[in-house]
């Protein structure tokens, strides 16, 4: 089996891995980088032309696999809806099928700042997780693992007596790291490889706190506001959103979310997830607003009427307003305009993404926006991704012949977790 790593090898996002065997080819994710030349992408690339994007080496050659190219390959695996995993599917060939669970199919198709243009349209296969599959040659058993990206997978891939195990993105100190101890679980031994990511190797100052000591925090510090909470995630952080949730139950807030989250939040509801905090006449305690310019980009990206729905627990900008001290609340840099018009004062902004997204032009207005209402602000976060314990620790369970490490930008520091650690190049094929 031949393996080639597109992207991955020296940097965290825009995963792309080729599994090749005499008969069948298979893509690993088809990830949008994050970074170009060592600083974060911004978002006028999205808008940049196929060609130039392949010239600046955003989209990487391979051939057989982008709409204008005949078909070469015979499926791509989706781990999870992030789009430095699922990005550059706008590029490849819709005869092409996608594999990926229906959670993942679900949070792609809703997906408002990455919409994959034609995307219903797709050939998709929805595989189980834990259930074994077939592409060619290639058997693959999805498992789940615990990331900031909700019900993401790690995969079993046999081929030709070969077996690799892919970690996708993963952590250990999420709601959800039962996941993490089911995959060490019943994971096959001794894998002839074991491709995994190290995001947080390399990066210093960063706490390594749990999800849930993480929702401890931001309790104390709602606790501590006496004015308006306001909690800024990324919107389909779904844990994080509960972590939130939950805080603001523990001090006797109100929890209001916006109409976007409350949609993402009743689909998963209705594919099977059950105790995630849906806006329904059982919890009075939250409720949902509708910022307009959030509202517009649902009804042109997800369809008309897609905003409909959650009338009964509907409240007003001037309500939020009135009732300020109360509230604690997801925004978005987007609904600058509504804030306005509530007349908030004196509150508490909770930051909770990843930094550099904080340098970005409308979240500085936001933020600056708020400091003139007397607001204070303050960085309450924990990453989505492995912190080196864990890492070790999978290393270690699973016992592969051969590791190689990707989505990180710190591959050395994988050398002396273990001596079966090889550094691999983008772009350069393997043979297993
Ligand atoms: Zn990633
Ligand atoms: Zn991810």
């Amino acid at each position: 089996m031949q393996l080639t790593i597109y992207r991955g090898t020296q940097e965290v996002g825009g995963t792309m891995i080729e599994l090749r065997s005499s008969n069948t080819r298979i893509l690993l994710d088809a990830g949008y980088p994050l970074f170009y030349q060592g600083k974060v992408i911004d978002d006028s690339w999205v808008k940049k032309p196929f060609e130039e994007l392949r010239q600046l080496g955003v989209i990487p050659r391979v051939e057989g696999l982008y709409c204008q190219d005949v078909p070469g390959f015979d499926g791509i695996l989706i781990s999870h809806a992030h789009s430095d995993h699922f990005g550059l599917l706008k590029y490849i060939h819709p005869g092409i099928p996608v594999y990926l669970s229906e959670t993942t199919d679900k949070l792609m198709e809703m997906n408002l700042s990455f919409p994959i243009p034609g995307y219903s349209e797709r050939d998709r296969r929805l595989i189980e997780m834990y259930e074994p599959f077939s592409i060619g040659d290639f058997t693959i058993k999805p498992f789940l693992t615990d990331h900031s990206a909700f019900a993401a997978a790690a995969f079993e891939i046999n081929c030709e007596g070969k077996s690799i195990i892919y970690t996708g993105d993963f952590r250990g100190h999420g709601r959800r790291r039962a996941y993490l101890d089911r995959f060490l679980k019943e994971a096959g031994k001794g894998a002839d490889l074991l491709l995994i990511e190290g995001t947080t190797l390399g990066r210093t100052g960063e706490s390594e706190c749990t999800e849930e000591e993480l929702e401890e925090r931001i309790a104390q510090a709602m606790e501590m506001s006496g004015g308006i909470v306001l909690c800024q995630p990324t919107s389909q952080n779904i844990d994080r959103v509960i972590s939130f949730y939950k805080a603001a139950k523990s001090c006797g807030k109100i929890f209001v979310m916006d109409i976007y989250t409350a949609k993402v939040l009743d689909e998963l509801r209705r594919i099977g997830w059950k105790d995630l905090p849906v806006p329904s006449l059982l919890r009075p305690d939250i409720r949902v607003y509708r910022p307009r310019m959030l509202a517009a980009k649902m009804e042109k990206l997800l369809g008309k009427g897609s905003t409909k729905g959650f009338r009964a627990f509907t409240v007003s900008g001037r309500a939020i307003g009135r009732k300020q001290e109360q509230v604690a609340m997801l925004i978005r840099p987007s609904a600058l305009s509504d804030l306005k018009l509530m007349g908030l004062r004196n509150g508490l902004l909770i930051y909770s993404q990843w930094q550099e997204y904080r340098d970005k032009p409308y979240q500085v207005r936001l933020e600056s926006y708020l400091k003139s209402r007397g607001f204070s602000d303050c960085y309450l976060h924990t990453s989505g991704h492995a912190f080196e314990g864990d890492i070790q620790k999978v290393i270690k369970e699973l016992s592969p012949k051969e590791i190689v490490p990707i989505h990180t930008f710190c591959p050395e520091a994988f050398l002396k977790f273990n001596a079966n650690v090889t550094l691999r190049r983008d772009g350069v094929p393997f043979r297993l």
